[in-house]
């Protein structure tokens, strides 16, 4: 049991403390360290227009790289930063270096796309997370046109009565949100046309069998058309296969993401893709033929 005294925590521990637990405590003070060490990095993963092959902008995803292990995906320390404050400044960091990256893109090529970013149920519960993220807009001169807000379905729902007007006042701004992971919680149609949603993205787990499993090529057909008619883009996420692209193109589906395409990638990299597409030698655009 942990006691708590005077401000300080004090915790003992029972040898059966189960290992996990111990694990977890470690990884989340190697996370602290990492972040404060500046040893996170943000990758982009290219969407593509789905009709045209056109790279129309990326999401922004966060990793933490260690020296002796590599590249650390997010959904192994995202968990834990989520169980302190540590997810807000993490997820603060994360938009300033995507604006930062923007910023860049920009004096190089006239349109870098739309950049989303993924948001947290704590970071949206700041209370001057408005003030904040304008802040940071603004310092690197980036219009929130050119970004969006991507809320998982589940966060979206926890209390939709306060969420909406937080959105209201994104939205307000000029930002898009996006629906990330939808299908995966419970959203009611009522309350969803009720938020100032642009985008739909389907969760990943729906569009792997798309080719093979007739439910899911379903599921998502109706996703999509359901979208589309509340006017909504909608991007696939997760699309791996030739065969999943062109399942995909014979629906309305906006936009596609995902390892076809490569592994996220550098802000050089992405960089380096929107002057290979400007220059006409972008390799993926005969995938959409
Ligand atoms: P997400 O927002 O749904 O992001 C998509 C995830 O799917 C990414 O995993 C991406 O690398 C992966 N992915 C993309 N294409 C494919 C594919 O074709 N096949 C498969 N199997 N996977 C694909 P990643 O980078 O590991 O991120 C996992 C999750 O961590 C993200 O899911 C997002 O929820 C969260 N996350 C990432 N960056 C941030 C961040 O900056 N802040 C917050 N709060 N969450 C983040
Ligand atoms: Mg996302
Ligand atoms: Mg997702
Ligand atoms: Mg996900």
């Amino acid at each position: 049991h942990a006691k708590k005294a005077g401000g300080n925590v004090f915790a003992y521990y029972s040898p059966e403390m189960n290992e996990a637990a111990v694990e977890r405590l470690m990884t989340k003070s190697k996370l602290k360290r990492a972040f404060e060490r500046d040893e996170l990095l943000v990758h982009y993963q290219p969407k593509y227009n789905l009709a045209t092959g056109e790279v129309i902008g990326a999401e922004a995803l966060v990793r933490w790289e260690l020296p002796e292990r590599g590249i650390i995906l997010p959904s192994d320390f995202i968990p834990i930063a989520e169980e302190t404050n540590l997810i807000v400044e993490i997820g603060e960091w994360v938009l300033d270096r995507v604006c930062e990256d923007f910023r860049y893109w920009q004096r190089s090529v006239p349109s870098p796309g739309r950049v989303s970013v993924n948001l947290s149920l704590k970071q949206l519960r700041q209370a001057n997370f408005i003030n904040r993220i304008s802040a940071i807009m603004r310092g690197y001169g980036v219009s929130p046109t050119s970004l969006e807000l991507e809320i998982t379905e589940t966060t979206l729902m926890e209390n939709p009565a306060r969420t909406i007007k937080l959105l209201d006042e994104l939205y307000a701004l000029g930002l898009h949100l996006a629906i990330d992971d939808f299908g995966t919680g419970y959203s009611s149609l009522s309350a969803l046309q009720q938020f100032p949603i642009s985008t739909l993205k389907i969760d990943k787990s729906f569009v792997r069998d798309i080719a093979v499993n007739p439910d899911d090529a379903t599921i998502v057909g109706t996703i999509v058309h359901m979208g589309r008619s509340l006017k909504m883009d909608v991007v696939a996420e997760g699309v791996e296969t030739e065969e999943q692209l062109a399942f995909l193109q014979t629906l309305d589906c906006n936009y596609v993401q995902g390892l076809l395409f490569g592994d996220p990638m550098s802000s050089d990299n992405y960089l380096e893709l929107l002057l290979a597409q400007a220059d006409g030698t972008d390799k993926y655009r005969a995938l959409f033929a």
